[in-house]
C-alpha cells in the first residue's frame, strides 16, 4: 500500500522494519528503547546521534540550538510569542492558509499581532508578493508557515525578514529541500511528516534569542531551560526521538536534502503535470507556489469523490481525502514517499479518468 496521509505520514519501510527488529533487545541492551531510562548511556548516545545527524543534514551551526520539544507544533504557535515577545508588544505574521491563521490567533493571545500579508482574499491559492508586505520594524519577529499541509501553497522564496528574526513553521516542508537555516531565527516543525512519530516538535533557535521568556511562560515552554537540560527538563519523548534518529539515518542514506530534494521535485512535477494535462482533474494553485509535499485537488465531477476513494482504496492508494475542512482530494508525498507511489497514483487516476470520464 502507499499512504498518502498529509500526517502522520508514511515512514520509510527501513525504518520500520529496523525498530521492530530492535524492539525487544537494543543492541544487547537487553532492553527496548522504549524501556530505557533517558539518563542512561545507551539512550544518552541514541540522543546526541539524531541531533547530530539532523545538524549535519540541515547544515544547523553551533550558533543554533537543537530542541526535541513534545505537544507538537502547535504548541509551539504558543511557545514562539511567550519567548520571542520580550519587552515588544508586537510580531509580524504572513497568513497563508489554515495553520498561519492558527498560529496567529494563539499569538495574539500575547500580545499584538500585525498581519503583514494575506492571501485569504484569492482564497489561499498563492503566496503575496513580498514587495506588498507591510512589516514593522518593532516587531519581536516574523512569522510564516513555509508550506502549508491543508492548502497545498509553498514559499518559492525566504522572505527578507530585514533584520528581525524570522521564525518559520516548517512542519510540513523540514528536510524535503535545502534551506539556509542562517537566515532563521528559529524553525519548528510537527516530527509527523517527514521526521518520525507526531507529538515530538523540533525546535532549532538561534541562541541569541534564547533567555528571553516572559516570566509567566510555563517551564516545559522555555526554551532556555529546554536548551540548558539537553531537551530532558523532564523525560523527553524517548521513543520518538529514537525513531526520528533512523529517519535521519535513512535520510542521509538516500544522499541528504539535496538528493531528496531532486526527487521531491521530479515526484511534483510528475504530478502536477499529469493533473493539469487531464481536464478530470485540477489543481487550483498559483504554479508558482505550488507544494512539493502536499498535492491538493478535485474532480470536475465532485459527485465522483466516493467512487474515486473507493477505487483508490481497493488499490491500495490509501489516505487520499482532502482535510475535512476543505474536501478534495490531497497526495501528501514526503520524503518517504517513493516514486514508484506517484507512478501508481498516475496510473489509477488515467484509469479513472477514462472510465469515468
Ligand atoms: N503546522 C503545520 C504546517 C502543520 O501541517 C501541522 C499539522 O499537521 C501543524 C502545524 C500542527 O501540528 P501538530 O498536530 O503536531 O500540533
Amino acid at each position: 500500500a502507499y499512504n498518502f496521509c498529509a500526517g502522520p505520514a508514511t515512514l520509510p519501510e527501513s525504518v520500520l522494519v529496523q525498530a521492530r527488529d530492535e524492539m525487544l533487545d537494543w543492541r544487547g541492551t537487553g532492553m527496548s528503547v522504549m524501556e530505557m531510562s533517558h539518563r542512561g548511556d545507551a539512550f544518552v548516545e541514541i540522543a546526541e546521534t539524531a541531533e547530530k545527524d539532523v545538524r549535519e543534514l540541515a547544515g544547523i551551526s553551533d550558533d543554533y540550538a537543537v530542541l526535541f520539544m513534545q505537544g507538537g507544533a502547535s504548541s509551539q504557535f504558543s511557545t514562539i510569542p511567550l519567548n520571542l515577545l520580550g519587552d515588544k508588544t508586537s510580531a509580524d505574521y504572513v497568513n497563508t492558509g489554515i495553520w498561519s491563521t492558527k498560529a496567529i490567533a494563539e499569538a495574539r493571545r500575547y500580545g499584538n499581532v500585525n498581519v503583514v500579508a494575506s492571501s485569504e482574499g484569492n482564497g489561499f491559492t498563492s503566496i503575496p508578493d513580498q514587495a506588498s508586505w507591510q512589516t514593522s520594524a518593532d516587531a519581536a519577529y516574523l512569522h510564516y508557515t513555509p508550506n502549508e499541509t491543508i492548502g497545498g501553497l509553498e514559499f518559492d522564496f525566504v522572505p527578507d525578514s530585514a533584520g528581525v528574526p524570522l521564525v518559520a513553521d516548517m512542519s510540513s516542508t523540514m528536510l524535503s529541500r535545502p534551506v539556509d537555516v542562517s537566515k532563521f531565527g528559529l524553525i519548528y516543525a510537527g516530527a509527523q511528516k517527514n521526521i518520525g512519530p507526531s507529538g515530538l516538535v523540533v525546535v532549532i533557535i538561534r541562541k541569541d534569542l534564547l533567555g528571553k521568556a516572559r516570566k509567566e511562560t510555563p517551564t516545559m515552554m522555555n526554551y532556555q531551560v529546554i536548551a540548558d537540560n539537553g531537551s530532558m527538563y523532564n523525560t523527553p519523548a524517548t521513543y520518538s526521538w529514537y525513531l526520528a534518529g533512523l529517519v535521519f539515518k535513512w535520510l542521509k542514506a538516500q544522499g541528504g536534502v539535496k538528493a531528496m530534494g531532486e526527487i521531491n521535485r521530479r515526484k511534483a512535477e510528475k504530478l502536477y503535470g499529469f493533473i493539469d494535462a487531464n481536464e478530470f482533474y485540477v489543481n487550483p494553485i498559483d504554479p508558482r507556489s505550488r507544494s512539493w509535499m502536499n498535492i491538493p485537488f478535485i474532480l470536475r465531477d465532485e459527485a465522483l469523490n466516493n467512487a474515486f476513494l473507493e477505487g483508490a482504496n481497493a488499490r491500495g492508494l490509501l489516505n487520499l481525502a482532502g482535510h475535512r475542512s476543505v474536501g478534495g482530494m490531497r497526495a501528501s508525498i514526503y520524503n518517504a514517499m517513493p516514486e514508484a507511489g506517484v507512478d501508481s497514483l498516475i496510473q489509477y487516476m488515467t484509469e479513472f479518468a477514462k472510465e469515468r470520464g
